[in-house]
């Protein structure tokens, strides 16, 4: 078992984080596990990350990219 893995972004977010950077092993085989590359949750197989990434447009995972910046505004405005 090698140790070398990729990291990608995908439009699915990790259940436990919220994060967007998976990493999976290079030989991508259908049954290898996704993981987030921030707290290391499996959120899914390399088979259901690739049907994802192929449904989803790329300008729409630009679109997605923005949302998550748009969220991390302040919001110690309730008064
Ligand atoms: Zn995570």
């Amino acid at each position: 078992m090698s140790d070398f893995s990729e990291e990608f972004r995908m439009p699915k977010s990790c259940p436990n984080c919220g994060n967007h950077m998976m990493k999976v092993s290079q030989e991508k085989n259908a049954d290898d596990g996704v993981f987030c590359a921030s707290c290391n949750t499996e959120v899914c197989s390399w088979a259901d990350a690739e049907q994802i990434l192929a449904e989803t447009p790329r300008s729409e995972a630009e679109q997605l990219i923005e949302d998550v910046k748009n969220n991390k505004r302040p919001t110690d405005d309730d008064v």
